[in-house]
């Protein structure tokens, strides 16, 4: 369970003449149960990547409490991982060293237990044939798959993606989010994914929660059954009634 109450957070900048602050995330509260897909929705500037963040760990808001399975979140944690726009691989490493170096920083595995759950994640992203590529011989999809594989294989609880196919091509990405749609449905992680795809959301995600000015301006319930074939949602009757409410509080 991830519970936020009352977040609030402002960025200061320092122009020339004098101090600029934006108010990003304004009273925002969620709670978020065990193995739900949230999708965060939102016009460009509405404080998605910061609510991201702030449950990551990477930014302390200044006001409000964020709770991860009633511990404080004082700091980033192997158990809510972070996947981005840009998979971010190191150029040095191969694309089995690239997933295993998580595992290694995070003190979960070594020697011949992170050979095993490399394998293992490579094989449930579909690279297994290219663990010893470079990740300049992969296409932005393979890359970006590596870094789910890498995201997943510490087994995190909570998975936060920051608009983790804003990057690909139309066919690629829808690709991706039918990928994405497979895999949580075979293994249940909470997931937080930031998007401003309303349709992706739609087809991903259990909730659907809408940002704007850094405030909740609506949070609706996803109810099209699963397992979800990606073609076929967008004529569900939900995904219609939802897709045009959803565009009105936009
Ligand atoms: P979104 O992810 O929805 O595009 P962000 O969370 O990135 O929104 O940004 C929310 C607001 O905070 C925007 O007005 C943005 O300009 C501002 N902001 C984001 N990051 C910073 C930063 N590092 N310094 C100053 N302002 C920022």
């Amino acid at each position: 369970m991830i519970e936020l109450r009352g977040v609030s957070h402002r960025y200061v900048t320092e122009g020339r003449r004098e101090m600029t602050t934006t108010l990003a995330l304004d009273g925002v509260s969620l709670r978020i149960p065990r193995r739900q897909f949230v999708a965060i929705v939102g016009p460009s500037g509405s404080g998605k990547s910061t609510l991201l963040r702030v449950v990551a760990g990477l930014l302390a808001s200044q006001e409000g409490a964020v709770e991860v399975a009633g511990a404080r979140v004082s700091g980033p944690s192997a158990d809510r991982a972070m996947v981005f726009q840009h998979a971010a691989l190191y150029p040095w490493q191969t694309v089995a060293q690239n997933v295993r170096f998580g595992l290694e920083l995070s003190r979960q595995a070594t020697g011949a237990d992170a050979d095993r759950i490399v394998g293992e994640h490579l094989k449930l992203v579909g690279l297994s044939e290219f663990a010893d590529h470079w990740p300049h011989q992969l296409s932005g999809g393979m890359q970006q798959r590596v870094a789910l594989a890498r995201a997943l294989a510490v087994s995190p609880s909570t998975l936060l993606m920051d608009e983790p196919f804003g990057a690909l091509d139309a066919i690629t990405r829808r690709r991706m989010a039918a990928e994405l749609l497979a895999l949580w449905e075979r293994e249940q992680r909470t997931v937080l994914f930031v998007t401003h795809s309303l349709d992706e959301a739609l087809v991903l995600a259990d909730r659907v929660v809408l940002l704007r000015d850094g405030r909740v301006v609506r949070d609706a319930e996803v109810g099209i059954p699963r397992p979800r074939d990606p073609d076929s949602v967008p004529e569900d009757p939900w995904f219609l009634e939802l897709r045009r409410s959803l565009w009105e509080a936009l």
